[in-house]
Formats: C-alpha cells, sequence, structure tokens
C-alpha cells in the first residue's frame, strides 16, 4: 500500500518540476512579447507624433487642409501651446536664462480670430498709410500671415526676443537670447523657422524670433543640413523631390 502510494507519487513531483519549466518559458514568452509589442508600439507611436509635429502650414498649405488640429495647454502668461511642445518649450527658456540671458516669450498659439485681427490691423495699417485697398491685402500678407497660414494657429510656434532688446525687426538676431537660441533651439525639437535669404520658399519674411517645434530628430536634420522645413518636406515626404536627394548624394 505504501509502495504503491509512493510509486503514485513519484512522477507527481517530477510532472510539477516540468510544468514549471514550462510555466517559466511560457511567462519569459510572454514577457518577451509584451516588450517586442511595446516597442513597436512606441515606435509607431514616435511615428506618428514625429509626422504630426513637421505638418507644413505656409502659404501654399493652408492649415484647414492638413487635419491637423491643435491640443492646448497653458505655458503661463496667458498664453497657450500644443501638448507636444509645452514642456520643450519651458525647459529651453529656462536653460537659455541659465546660460544668461532675458528670453521672453512674444506670442505662442493663436487662435483663428486672433489672427483675423492681426491681419486685419495690418491691412488698415497699410490704408492708412496711403495704400490703395485692393492691394493692402496682398502687401499685408508680406509681413502677417493671412489667416489659416499661421504656423501660430497650430500651436506649435512661438515668437521669444531678448527682454533687454524686445524689436522684432532684423536687429533682434544680434541678441544673445537669438545667439543662443539660434545654436541650441534643436536640442529641444525646435528650429527657427523663417532664416534669412529663404523667402521664396518659406513664404515669409526673415524673422530672427520665429521658432517652431518640429520634434528632436527632424529639428536636428533641419539645423545640421541648414534647410528651410519646406524643403524637408520635400525631401523626406515628396518621391520626386527624394530623387533629387540621392542625386546630390
Ligand atoms: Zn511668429
Amino acid at each position: 500500500m505504501a509502495q504503491t502510494m509512493q510509486t503514485e507519487n513519484r512522477p507527481a513531483p517530477r510532472r510539477k518540476g516540468y510544468g514549471s519549466a514550462l510555466k517559466y518559458l511560457g511567462a519569459l514568452l510572454a514577457v518577451a512579447l509584451l516588450v517586442f509589442v511595446g516597442a513597436r508600439l512606441k515606435g509607431w507611436q514616435e511615428q506618428r507624433l514625429e509626422s504630426r509635429t513637421v505638418v507644413l502650414v505656409n502659404p501654399w498649405n493652408y492649415m484647414d487642409d492638413t487635419g491637423y488640429k491643435p491640443h492646448l495647454t497653458n505655458v503661463g502668461g496667458g498664453m497657450k501651446l500644443d501638448r507636444s511642445c509645452a514642456a520643450k518649450l519651458k525647459s529651453m527658456l529656462a536653460d537659455c536664462r541659465a546660460a544668461g540671458y532675458e528670453p521672453l516669450l512674444l506670442s505662442a498659439y493663436r487662435d483663428r480670430e486672433e489672427q483675423e485681427q492681426l491681419f486685419a490691423q495690418q491691412v488698415q495699417r497699410l490704408i492708412d498709410g496711403g495704400a490703395d485697398a485692393e492691394q493692402a491685402e496682398d502687401l499685408a500678407a508680406e509681413t502677417v500671415a493671412r489667416p489659416g497660414s499661421s504656423e501660430h494657429e497650430l500651436g506649435l510656434a512661438v515668437d521669444i526676443v531678448d527682454g533687454t532688446h524686445p524689436a522684432t525687426d532684423d536687429t533682434q538676431e544680434r541678441t544673445g537670447t537669438q545667439q543662443w537660441l539660434r545654436e541650441n533651439a534643436w536640442r529641444y525639437g525646435f528650429i527657427l523657422r523663417y532664416p534669412e535669404d529663404a523667402s521664396d520658399l518659406t513664404g515669409a519674411p526673415y524673422e530672427p524670433w520665429h521658432y517652431r517645434y518640429v520634434g528632436e530628430d527632424t529639428a536636428w536634420q533641419i539645423y545640421s543640413l541648414g534647410i528651410t522645413l519646406e524643403e524637408y518636406s520635400s525631401l523626406f515626404y515628396n518621391e520626386e523631390a527624394e530623387i533629387v536627394f540621392d542625386e546630390a548624394e
């Protein structure tokens, strides 16, 4: 009887041992699968995030045609930005201050109504200055983006000036704040969006104070290649231009 019990009992621990080894293997595989799926999801998410933040808006690409919608959050001073870049802006400004400069955030997100007002004010200013009423809108568009074509409506663009010299003209480029931002903005995912001598490409005048968030990887590429977002978009999102890029290499 005891013998039978023993023989009956003996295989049981063996089965148990075999079973727990399988369980461990199963658990390991499950963890590996989770890590793999997690990594892929993260990759997809980053890709989606990156393509969202490189959305191109200019006089030839209106925001309403892009399907882009900002997800806004407060960045202080009554201003808002898209959630993708609010924290990046804060660290950029903090590090610029820590470097001894006085960056001053002048403008961030603008809704359509604000952009309409800005544009209408510029049109009126030109008419008051003697411009022909019919030509005033085209003239105004040379310095103020037409409603729907301003990056500020994306919540991905900011105007930053130096607190010791807050002028929004070409002299702004000489300030310590701009020199620091020019060298370092890419580290936070921002680019100088409207460089000098690039108006034909960007459709905007030189604006040494206007920075646009595009994500760190894209910002690094644009900064290191010394190109505009328009050129970046045609290089990486347009097959015809990609061939030109390959030939150029
Ligand atoms: Zn701006």
